[in-house]
């Protein structure tokens, strides 16, 4: 018996801890209830009476050991495994860096803004929940415009009405509220229609618009400012048209075409054959709004445009799909990883 407990004891010193399995295994083999040091235990009652006092001194002796021998193991497991994180391994490959990409609607957006900042514009912003005036009455809608409907607008509030702004127009009622001509700034931001998803339509997207009062601001300047526009944001050879069209804050007013940038006249799906694309509406600032602003318009004249965001940068990369913007695939977004 002795003899085994001699064994058992040099297996105890020679066991070689150097993972949480072999840990394991030590535990089992002489810790647990069953293991065979727990064995030598079970083995007291065959053991002769008068040997059994040695017997028992041994074998607590030996289950003594193997403990201190398992807080070790513990311990060592432990402090091996910190020095492990202390000390990583430089030889390693290295874990590449994910970079995200800059969205092609914040890139048209940052391009709008550089454009417009080197002919004196600012950068303005407001709230995207408007009260009534800041985004209708001021802006001379009539009190039975399709735009104060509910199948056009998102409402939150009625009487008095609050909704989402359907455009930043908003914003430069705000800023000709709070600052003397001349103004001459940019208002970028989220708007809202209720509009059914489409390929071309979407009921939250951008716009950009801009706003230049100042004393003799005339329709030419209307004009030169937007031909420089499409000269820069796309190519020195694009074309500008201007249809007539009505809008309730300017007057006279017109919708801007360009010559499709796909086709370049030539006709296509996209221009629809015509070798034109719209991509906003602009006019002189009513002199309604202007007075609804508090700014004299004896005085004072300007001009003010208005531009989808989505739609100039679908004509700048050739998407056909406006849903692509806010699907979040990486596959589309990855494609911009030059930006
Ligand atoms: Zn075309």
């Amino acid at each position: 018996m002795s003899n085994s407990i001699e064994e058992i004891k040099k297996e105890v010193e020679a066991f070689v801890v150097s993972s949480e399995a072999e840990l394991e295994a030590y535990r089992m083999r002489f810790i647990s209830r069953k293991s065979i040091i727990g064995e030598l235990f079970g083995n007291m009652k065959s053991v002769p009476a008068e040997e059994r006092k040695a017997y028992g001194q041994d074998v607590n002796a030996l289950k003594n050991l193997a403990e201190e021998r398992f807080q070790f193991h513990i311990d060592s497991l432990k402090s091996g495994s910190k020095k492990a994180e202390d000390h990583p391994d430089l030889t390693l490959p290295p874990i590449e860096s994910q970079f995200g990409t800059i969205h092609p609607l914040t890139a048209t957006r940052q391009r709008f803004i550089e454009i417009f900042e080197r002919i004196g514009f600012n950068v303005s912003s407001g709230p995207e929940i408007e009260d009534d005036w800041h985004n209708f009455t001021a802006l001379n809608f009539p009190e039975n415009h399709p735009a104060r409907e509910m199948q056009d607008t998102f409402f939150l509030e009625k009487n008095p009405d609050i909704a989402l702004r359907t455009h930043t127009s908003s914003v430069q009622i705000r800023v000709m509220e709070n600052e003397k001509p001349p103004i001459r700034t940019l208002s970028p931001g989220r708007v809202f229609r209720n509009e059914a998803i489409s390929a071309r339509a979407h009921c939250v997207f951008h716009q950009m618009e801009g706003l230049y009062i100042d004393k003799g601001v005339s329709f030419a300047d209307l004009k030169q400012t937007l031909y420089h526009f499409a000269k820069e944001m796309y190519t020195k050879d694009t074309q500008v048209r201007f249809r007539p069209s009505y809008f309730p804050f300017t007057e006279p007013s017109a919708e801007i075409d360009i010559s499709c940038q796909i086709c370049h006249g030539e006709g296509c799906n996209i221009c629809k054959y015509s070798g034109w694309v719209e991509i906003g509406g602009a006019g002189m600032v009513d002199p309604n709004v202007l007075e609804n602003c508090g700014i004299d318009s004896s005085v004072y004249s300007g001009f003010a445009f208005g531009m989808g965001i989505e739609r100039i940068t679908m004509l700048r990369y050739g998407i056909k799909d406006l849903r692509l913007f806010t699907e979040n695939d990486i596959r589309f977004l990855k494609q911009f990883n030059s930006l």
